[in-house]
């Protein structure tokens, strides 16, 4: 009898982050997003969140014990290639992971500093910004805020001053995404070592999107997962994200859905 071809194994990225119901952001959007680009996406599912198209009514945080369980049983079984990590929520979910990467110091992390829903609702507990400064930054290799969340974590007047402190604060590449200013033109930017490595221009587009950064911050890390060097993961997930946003959907009455099929 003939044997089925063994299939080929795809690179695996963790994703720890918040489960979003109407899958536009959070953990349903790295799922989309590394599906889509090819990597298998597990999960540790940091909160619960209530949400539609339009906003945040409220979440409630996982036990921050089972939520390292949920990922420490992956990483002993499953050769996980990046660490993704989006919506954390309170200072002690910081510290916790903060511990668990301790454990796994060879695996690239990729980090959404999530600080609030698009919509406006806050995601961030008291002492979570001065958690991630201290016990988190040091530990990653990419961090990816937009404008507001690089102003909040550094307390930087300007967005590139924000950038050169996330780098001194321990983040190796800063990636600040350029979708909350205003003009035609978005201007997403690279740094490393405090310096200006790459600009990429990209034609602001005319919605409100649902999971923009999480779709962006995970197509980084799916690009890492199949060994792509940094540079070349930014700029591939940058060129995915801006094409998911223009090809994206209404579904409910709010923000538009990155379209990652
Ligand atoms: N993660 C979760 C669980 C969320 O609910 C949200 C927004 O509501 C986000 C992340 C951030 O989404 P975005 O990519 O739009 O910043």
């Amino acid at each position: 009898m003939l044997m089925p071809e063994r299939a080929e194994i795809p690179p695996v990225v963790l994703s720890i982050a918040g489960s979003d119901p109407s899958a536009g952001a959070g953990i349903q959007a790295d799922l989309l997003t590394c599906a889509r680009l090819g990597v298998h996406a597990c999960t540790a599912i940091t909160a619960l969140t209530i949400q539609d198209s339009v906003n945040v009514q409220r979440f409630s945080l996982v036990n921050p014990a089972e939520c390292l369980q949920q990922a420490r049983v992956i990483l002993d079984d499953i050769p996980v290639r990046v660490i993704k990590i989006g919506m954390l929520g309170s200072a002690e979910m910081v510290r916790a992971l903060a511990g668990l990467l301790d454990a796994y110091p060879q695996i690239p992390v990729v980090l959404d500093p999530i600080l609030a829903a698009g919509g406006g609702t806050s995601l961030a507990g008291s002492g979570l910004l001065e958690a991630m400064r201290s016990e988190l930054l040091p530990k990653v290799s990419i961090i990816t805020p937009n404008g507001p969340e690089a102003l909040a974590l550094t307390g930087a007047e300007d967005v590139r001053a924000a950038a050169v402190l996330l780098n001194a604060q321990g983040a190796q590449w800063v990636l600040l995404s350029g979708g909350h200013g205003e003009g035609p033109k978005l201007e997403n930017l690279v740094f490393q070592g405090g310096i200006l490595r790459q600009t990429v221009i990209q034609e602001r587009l005319p919605h409100q999107y649902h999971g923009s950064g999480c779709t962006l911050a995970s197509a980084v890390a799916a690009g890492l997962a199949k060994g792509q060097a940094v540079m070349q993961a930014i700029e591939a997930a940058l060129a995915f994200t801006h094409d998911a946003l223009l090809h994206a959907y209404p579904l409910g009455s709010g923000q538009f859905f990155p379209n990652r099929f």
